[in-house]
């Protein structure tokens, strides 16, 4: 049994893998953020900081929720963070649109490569020797 210190209350909780969060705690910030959710929906041109203090929820979960693409943004919306390659402002997932074409390009290229087709696999044949003796 994998016992842990909840990183929120610091209370032992026993750990079934993921993020070190209690049973409570992650229920808890669940539930913060549905009720984060319906708040950007009935203002949707609320900053991160309102967003954060309305919903009693840091800039950091928020901006946690935007990488995990949980959370959207209306086009208006101040709300934006920074792509993690270039730095230019996102609003929701890791990467701006230029970054992820261009990791997907690196990535479809390097899984293009032109390979040799597998040699046809010859079986075995069959020894039908068997012998009653
Ligand atoms: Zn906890
Ligand atoms: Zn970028």
């Amino acid at each position: 049994m994998d016992v842990r210190n909840c990183k929120t209350c610091g209370r032992l909780f026993n750990y079934l893998g993921g993020p070190n969060i209690c049973e409570a705690c992650r229920a808890d910030i669940e539930k913060k953020f549905q009720n984060t959710k319906e708040y950007i929906r009935e203002n949707p041109r609320a900053s991160i900081q309102e967003i954060s203090d309305a919903n009693e929820v840091t800039t950091n979960q928020i901006r946690q929720w935007i990488r995990e693409e949980r959370l959207q943004f209306a086009d208006d919306s101040p709300v934006g963070i920074e792509c993690e390659i270039c730095g230019a402002t996102i609003r929701t997932g890791k990467y701006c649109e230029n970054c992820k074409n261009k990791t997907a390009d690196a990535l479809s290229k390097s899984i293009e490569k032109p390979q040799a087709p597998p040699p046809p696999v010859q079986k075995p044949k069959k020894e039908n020797k068997m012998r009653f003796i």
